[in-house]
Parts: structure tokens; sequence; C-alpha cells
């Protein structure tokens, strides 16, 4: 090239720039165009609270080698980037990190979000403090977490969040349609995972978007609209991530530079739209814009969409704008549609073939039991802050209730995060715990009248788990007796057993009037001992000092939200004693017949080894032979497949079995039988590394199961997934029933769904469901219930059986994300060995139609165990205590039998939250699934209630204000929603009778203004 052509080609060059090159003003001001298919553009992040990293990790932005991501940096970008542009919008979901952030910013930053949030731009959505799991979780703390999200949504920024947003939980729960959305007030839920084989059929017959009715009790009056995602929660086909790092192709308009392409870029973005358009009802549809910690650098992506916007516009075959998930939802009612109507829940989910997301149903065991365990201590405990008086300074529960919170996350008590971040999820929960404990502490200090000047403290013992409590564990022969306060935290009078470890077996129990009541003294087994030395020395770093001899058995009675005292001290001080147990040893191949059990149930075991019961309980006539059987499911190793799109092996979310394997009893281990006055049990060694104890307690009609499985061997190279079954002769037809997150019953029927027609790949994962409560089987004449400690995964395989997996040990990674093997150990020093689960579940036999009322009562004491304290006494000393019992609630009054309270507490604003739920469903029960009447009077005794004001169930807004707002949807088939029989709610609250109505399955949720000081209904002078 000469010089001249070249200095040409520099000016043509030269003054194009000049020319073209220009600040450009996109235009991105439109709204819905009726007629036009309009595109919803929502920006949005998707932040974990703790998965591959602690939600601290998370918040801050270290430990980037594990994954790049820094929430701190999503909002923070996000200010400048929504103040940029007031058409650009921006969901935000996750409270634990909103909240976070939100404490460290300026006045100025918090009045510019606060002026985000009130003109829509930015959306505080879902609300509560983390996206919390569907199928682990107990719907209590779900309505926990989404309180104190939602209440502190409403004190700093005066909204209520409109739209549930569970987009990446693993399946959805039936509760979480009726209870966490249209109870809480929701217009729409979204969510991006359900079955891949409902995804297609739903696409093809554009019912993605339904209205979904998860409760058969309170059916229209509780629905609410809810969409699944046509694939995930990420931006649609055709290349849309705009991350700094990520590799789609950007919209380059400047035609200065090389690469221009804004019509490729528009053509991709329409053809995506028309794609969803065929499978979505109405002219609207959703492009979600992001996905797990994006817009980190907001202006990167808002950039971008900017200019989709703009040009798509432009082009004119879509309409597309920056929207909410609100108004897509307001479109989607104004589009006046007749929706296909979903009723029942989205378990199991899987995501392609041989890939059933069953597996976390059970995933960590024992942080599962820890939740649940903390979950009842919370409420337990926000019920004795209440009657104490919250105090300003602190301690409070506030701590723990922000661990459980967290807890609920979808990568925390599902059990699908990494080890070290589980490890963070316990470790919440031990410092909440910590400070609970001490609110407990001074709590029942102040309501047994303690006197200061003898400084006496009540000990709890957190670890009786693992068979130890120091307080219990006292030497009595040196002058001390052992006082022990057994709080009821339900609302009906409890009669139950108490069982603690003891050194010495010379001892007798008195309750608070100096009557000695019945005890026995179980033996300390070496399955214990073992158990409880390991772990003790696990947890707290040495060993236990004590050698328990004994368990101390003895039955309790307890008023509704009170507590009574009894004392333990040496038989010779008293003349009193505690029986001894009668113990037989059966030994291996020893043909032998026994039975256990005292009044009406009496169990007949037949086998040498005990396995084969026969069930007999003379007051109902039923009569039943049940097998307990364990097994285990080889975790299936993919290592070696080629199957499209990644091998499938087994792992924290999947379930993918390769075979089942019966564990034989095996080795020289008797059967142990222990008898005595108040329970019986028969301990059976069922391998090196599994037993169990079926225990039969007086008065109970039940079958109490503990086992104990682990360490699991992994010497064989194989992960095992661990099942114990229970086997009746009921002719249950492939149908069994399960519980919704703790609350509704659920039919399930093996190799099938209501929904579409099951191809069935995976005979044994397909058929697993969440059980947070229980799962029963019923024929024509029995019912069968199994009810559970912890959420685990269940089935019924074959008819008449009941299956639960208990544990997990697995060599393998799933391939979804996590990247970590679920491979659990506890370690002493350096020496680690596989975790041991030990737990219990139990079972009953009840004539057809009877047995919901012991699911529901006994249930209520699973989740709800007595809170047990201690306090030593010297002998000879003046009593420390001045009360023996207390009833925090009027002492003639217990709640109905068909009532639950949910919360009692006492807000920081000193009003009291107080939520009551009716337990049983329509139908379930012949008398108790009537209407019902809580008065609230009798739950405040002498004190005034001044105000009641009836809220939703998060509390965030006044119930008549929610239902004014509620979004009301027509149905296919149904005409309109109010034509159709509505269910029945209890009554308005008259602030004179202040009844509270409650009918199945409701849950009523009020604000109490009390207006008199707390003073305490009754107590009583301690006489021991
Ligand atoms: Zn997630």
């Amino acid at each position: 090239m000469d010089l001249s052509k070249f200095l040409c080609w520099v000016v043509l060059l030269l003054g194009i720039s000049l020319v073209e090159s220009k600040y450009m003003v996109y235009n991105t001001s439109h709204t819905i165009v009726p007629g036009k298919l309009n595109v919803h553009v929502v920006p949005h992040s998707h932040d974990d609270v703790g998965w591959l990293k602690t939600v601290d990790q998370y918040y801050v932005g270290s430990n980037n080698s594990i994954q790049v991501a820094c929430v701190q940096n999503v909002l923070d970008s996000l200010v400048p980037a929504l103040l940029a542009d007031k058409n650009r919008k921006f969901i935000y979901v996750e409270q634990a990190f909103f909240q976070r952030w939100w404490n460290e910013q300026s006045e100025t930053i918090k009045r510019i979000v606060k002026d985000l949030i009130h003109s829509g731009q930015l959306e505080l959505i879902n609300g509560g403090m983390c996206m919390h799991d569907e199928a682990a979780p107990h719907y209590i703390d779900m309505i926990d977490q989404t309180t104190l999200g939602h209440r502190f949504i409403i004190r700093e920024f005066n909204v209520t969040p409109r739209i549930g947003w569970q987009i990446d939980p693993f399946g959805h729960s039936a509760v979480q349609a009726y209870l966490l959305g249209a109870e809480v007030g929701f217009d729409s839920v979204f969510f991006g995972r359900i079955d891949y084989q409902d995804r297609e059929k739903r696409k093809k017959e554009k019912s993605l978007e339904v209205i979904w009715r998860g409760s058969k009790s309170l059916g229209s009056s509780s629905q609410i609209f809810a969409g699944a995602f046509p694939k995930n929660y990420e931006p649609p086909p055709g290349g849309f991530y705009y991350e700094i790092n990520d590799d789609s192709p950007v919209v380059q308009d400047d035609p200065d530079l090389f690469d221009y392409n804004v019509q490729e870029r528009v053509n991709a973005f329409v053809s995506a739209a028309l794609d969803q358009a065929n499978i979505t009802r109405t002219d609207h549809i959703m492009f979600t814009m992001g996905t797990d910690f994006r817009y980190q650098y907001a202006h990167s992506w808002f950039r971008q969409m900017d200019k989709l916007i703009h040009y798509v516009n432009l082009d004119g075959r879509v309409n597309a704008f920056y929207s909410t998930p609100s108004i897509y939802t307001d479109a989607k009612h104004a589009a006046n549609e007749a929706w296909p109507l979903k009723t029942e829940d989205y378990f199991p989910y899987a995501d392609r073939i041989n890939a059933y997301w069953t597996g976390y149903f059970t995933s960590r065991p024992a942080l599962k039991r820890y939740v649940r365990v903390m979950s009842a201590y919370y409420l337990a405990a926000r019920q004795l802050e209440f009657f104490k008086g919250r105090s300003e300074k602190g301690p409070t529960t506030d701590s723990l209730a922000d661990a459980l919170a967290i807890a609920q996350h979808h990568d925390a008590v599902s059990g699908t995060s990494k080890q070290h971040v589980a490890d963070d999820y316990a470790k919440r929960l031990a410092i909440g715990y910590v400070e609970a404990e001490s609110v407990v502490a001074t709590s029942l200090a102040h309501l047994t009248k303690a006197d200061p000047a003898l400084n006496p403290t009540f000990q709890q013992c957190l670890l009786l788990n693992i068979s130890y409590c120091p307080s219990s564990e006292i030497n009595l022969s040196d002058g001390k007796s052992l006082i022990i306060l057994a709080y009821n935290p339900l609302g009906w009078k409890r009669v139950d057993i108490v069982r603690l470890p003891v050194v010495g077996g010379d001892v007798a129990v008195h309750d608070s009037e100096g009557h000695e009541i019945e005890s026995q003294l179980v033996p300390f087994t070496d399955e214990y001992m073992a158990l409880r030395n390991y772990h003790v020395e696990a947890y707290l770093g040495q060993s236990p000092t004590q050698v328990p001899k004994y368990w101390l058995v003895f039955s309790v009675t307890v008023p509704p939200l009170g507590f009574t005292t009894y004392t333990i001290s040496t038989a010779k001080k008293t003349g009193g004693y505690a029986s001894k147990s009668y113990v037989s040893r059966l030994q291996k191949g020893e043909q032998s017949k026994f039975d256990v059990g005292h009044g009406h149930l009496k169990l007949s075991f037949s086998t040498d080894q005990g396995t084969e019961i026969n069930y007999v309980n003379s007051r109902t006539s039923m009569t039943e032979p049940v097998k307990q059987t364990y097994s285990y499911y080889s975790a299936y190793n993919a290592t070696n497949d080629k199957e499209p799109p990644t091998p499938q092996n087994s792992g924290a979310y999947v379930f993918r079995p390769n075979g089942t394997f019966p564990i034989k009893p095996e080795g020289q281990v008797p059967v142990t039988v222990i008898r005595g006055p108040l329970v019986d049990e028969v301990h059976q060694q069922i391998n090196p590394w599994i037993s169990q104890i079926n225990r039969v307690y007086k008065g109970k009609e039940h079958v109490e199961v503990e086992f104990i499985v682990g360490n699991i061997p992994i010497d064989d190279g194989i992960g095992k997934e661990v099942v114990t079954q229970i086997s009746s002769s009921l002719k249950s037809n492939k149908t069994f029933y399960t519980d919704s997150s703790g609350r509704d019953y659920i039919k399930r029927i093996r190799d099938y769904r209501s929904d579409w027609k099951l191809e069935v790949n995976q005979p044994v994962a397909g058929n697993y469901y969440p059980i947070n409560h229980g799962i029963y089987l019923q024929d024509s004449k029995k019912e069968f219930s199994v009810m559970v400690d912890r959420a685990f995964g269940g089935s019924s395989i074959v008819d008449g059986q009941v299956e639960l997996m208990l544990h997990r040990r697995l060599l393998l990674d799933d391939s979804r994300g996590v990247a970590e093997n679920l491979n659990e150990t506890v370690c002493v020093q350096d020496k680690c060995t596989g975790l041991t689960i030990q737990g219990k579940y139990y079972y009953r036999i009840d004539p057809y139609g009877e047995g919901a009322k012991w699911r529901r009562t006994f249930g209520q004491e699973i989740y709800s165990p007595l809170l047990l304290a201690f306090a030593e006494q010297d002998d000879g000393k003046p009593m420390s205590f001045g009360a023996a019992s207390f009833s925090g609630i009027d002492p003639s009054y217990s709640l109905p039998e068909n009532v639950a309270l949910l919360t009692l507490q006492e807000l920081d604003d000193g009003n009291v939250l107080l939520r009551l739920a009716h337990l049983y469903e329509v139908g379930e029960d012949k008398e108790l699934s009537g209407v019902t009447s809580v008065e609230l009077k009798k739950l405040f005794p002498r004190k005034k209630i001044g105000k009641v004001t009836e809220m939703s169930l998060s509390a965030n807004q006044e119930r008549s204000a929610m239902e004014k707002k509620r979004l009301v949807w027509k149905v296919e088939g149904e005409g309109s929603y109010g034509e159709e029989k509505k269910a029945k709610r209890g009554r308005e609250i008259d602030p004179r009778k202040l009844e509270m109505e409650l009918y199945p399955m409701e849950i009523r949720t009020v604000l109490i203004h009390l207006e008199l000081p707390s003073s305490h209904s009754r107590i009583n002078r301690f006489d021991a």
C-alpha cells in the first residue's frame, strides 16, 4: 500500500469514528403492550445461604478458590446500576444476605435503597431469611424463618413481599403452596425444579402455570398461582449470561468496532421468546435473567439488557421490558384466563432418567436431627422467655432463631452442602443454643422463685442423645438430692417417660408433694457405653469421668405449658426404691418365644433373633404379625458408564441404588430382654454395626424402636444406603400416605403419578417421598402408622411394608455441583470413623379410620419433647426453689385435643405473637376433624388482653388487609372462584369473648397487646 492510500484509509476510519461513535441512549421505558408477545425481563441473582461456601464466606467473598462469589458485590453494585436508569428493576430474595448488607450501610445508602424499594425498582420477594428446602424442614421452621424475614422487611421498609420465589429447591411441597404461599399473602409462587417427565407434559399442554390448591381442607380459600419455569431459573437458551467472566456474546452495537451483532442478538432473543411463548398461556412470558451468585458487577448485566430491550423493541416482533414477578403475576391475572388446577405436591423430583433427587431426604441424618431438636427447643424457649418477660439486654432466643432460619436453606437441612458448610450450620445452632439455654435457665429460676442468695442454677443436658448428662450422673450418697424439672411445651397435660443416666442403683424418685413415684432402673448396655464414650470425647475433647450403671426411668405428669419437679435421692434416705429390671439373655440359635408389654399392648417375639413380632392390642383387638428387617442399597457407581449426558452416581442429592442387600442377623450377639414395671425392652444386635431396641412403655400403645446405625463399612469400596423395613400383613394395594412438611398427609401410589403417566425407570428411588411426621398404610380393617424423629426418606416398596432410609454413606459425587462425597465421619484426635446415627421411630396399629388421633397427638409429643432441667439440692440446707410446679395457662384449662400452639413469643416491640393450629384435615377423624375453639383469656390468666389483631401467617400484615388484596383466579372447568364451595374458616375474634375458632388445618396468627405487666398464674409451694 502506498502512503497516500494509507493516509486515505486513516482519514476514512477517523472520519467514521468521529461521525458515528457517540453516546447512546437506550430506550428501556417500555411497559406491557396488549396484543403483543410481552417478554418480562426479570433480573435476579440466586444466592445460596451456604452451599459450597458458608453463608459468611459467600457474603464477604472469601474462600474464592472454591467458588468466586461475593454477595456484598451484588448488593453494592446494584445500587448505582439501578440509579443509572429508573426503568431497571431487580428482585432480591435471601434476607440472610440482605440483612448482613443492610446493617453495614450508611444512612445515605439506606435512604436511596428505601426509595428504590418504594419506587418498585428493587423488590424484596420471598422474603424469608433463606429460600428454604421443602422436603426436610418442618412447617413450623418454615413459618418461623419466613416470619423473621418478613417482619424485618415490614419494619424497615413497610412493604409486604407478594411473591413466592422457590426457584431452586428440589421438588415442592403442598405446604409451600397453601401455607407458605397463600397464607402469607403471596399472589404467586415460582420455581424451577419439577420432574422432567412432568415438565415435558406440561410444556405440551401449556400447563406449567397452574392454580395450585395444596390443601384438601382449605381448598380454594388457600390456593395460589404457581409457575414452573420451562427449563430452570437461568436466562433463556441462546447465550444471555453477562457476568464479567461469562462467555455469552455481548450486544456489540458500535458500528465502528468489529463484530457488530445487533441483529444476530435480537434474533436470538426473539427466537427464545417465541419458543417460550409456544409453551405458555397468555401473551406474557418471563425471562429469568440471572443465576447463582450473579450481578457481582451488576452493570455488566444491565448494560446488555438495556441494549437488548432497546433493539428488540425497535425490531418490533416482541415487546421486551424490565419487569418483576409481581408485574408478571398481575399481567397473568389481568388476562382473565382459566388456569389448570394442580393439587398435592411436586415430589419426588427427577431431573432426568435415573436421577431421582430422593437421596437428600435422608442425607446428613445427624444434622437433620439436630435441626429438629433445636426447632423444638426454640419453640419451648420462646414460651419460657415470654413467661419471664423478654430481656432488653439479653440473653434472648434471637440468635437461635437466626441459626435455625439459615439451617432451613435448601442446601442446609437438605444435607447437600459441603462438609465445612454443614459444620458451619451446626456451629451456628450450637451458639444459638447456648444463648437460648441461658434464657431458659434464667426463666426457670424466675418461675421456680429460686432464692438468689443460694445461687441455684438449672443445668440442661443437650447430649442426652449420646447418653451423657453430667447433671444426672452425680453421686447422691454424699448428701445431695437431684431436682429434675420437666417443662411441657404442649398445650395439653402430658404423661410421659423420663430416662436419665445415673451412676448408682440405690435411688428413689419423689414428686413435688413428697410422694414416691414408680421408677425403674434399666441397665446401661454396651452399645450405649461405646456410643457415649466415643462421642463425648469427639464432642468435648475429653472422656467422661463418670460411668453410669443405669438408666433411671420414671413417669411424669406435666401440666400444659408448665412444669413439675421431681426429686431423686438415695433410697436409704427416703425409704423408697427404684425397681431393678429383670434381664434375660437369649443366645444365638436358642429358639424361644417371649412376650413383652404392659397393659393393652403385648409384643410376642418368636424367632431366635427376634425379628418376627406378633403385635396384640387387647383394647382395640388389633393383632398383627410385624417383621423388622434391615437392608442396604449399594450406591450406584457410574464411573465406567457412558450414558448421556453424564454418568449418574448415587450422591448427596440423588438416590440411585444398584441392588438391595438384606442385612442378616449375624455373629454371636444375644438378644437381651429387659423387663420392669414401666418399660420392657428387647435389645437386638442386627450385625456389628446395626443394633436396635424395641420398647413398650406402661400405659402407651405404640412401640418405640431405637436404632443405632454405623459406622457403615466401606472397605469394599461401595457406598451404602441403609434402610429398615417394617412389614405387616396389610393389603395396602400399592398405596401409602406421607406427610407434607410435617402437616397434611398425601396419598401416594407406587409407580404412579396423578399428573402424568409415569415411565418407571427407578422402581425404588422413584417411589421415595420425604417423611417429616410419619407414613402410614391402610386396608379395609387396619391402619399401620410409623412416626419419625426427624426428616427421612421413605416409601412402601412392597404392599404392607413401610421402608425408611436411616443413613447413607457414599463414596462418589452425583454431579449436581456439591463436588464432594457424602462420607460423614466423626473424629477423635486424628482417628476418624464413619458417622453413627442413633434415632427413633414409633409404630402402632389401629382399627381403620382411627389412626389419625395417635399420629396427630403423638406427633406433637415427638416434635416437642419435655424440656428437662436439673439442679442439685444439698440435704439439710434450705430449699433453693420456692415453687415446685407452674402452669403458664389457666390451671383449669387446656387446649382442645385438636389444637396445637405453634408460637407463643414476646416480640421486641412487647407484643405477643400467638399462633394456633388445627391439627386435623377434613374427614381425618370422626370427632376431631370438626370446628374447635380456644379461649384466649384462659391462655393469659391474670393478664388483660388489650387488643388482638389477626395477622397473616408471617405476621407482617393484618389478615383482613391481606384478604382484601388477594387476587381471585379462575380455574379451568370450575367457573369463578366465588362459586365453588369455599372451605370454612373460623369467625373473626370477638374482642369481648376472645374466642378463636379453628376449622380443619387452619392456622391463625394473632398479635396480642397485653395491658398488665406479667404475673404468673399458679405457683405451687415446694413441698419436697
Ligand atoms: Zn440454590
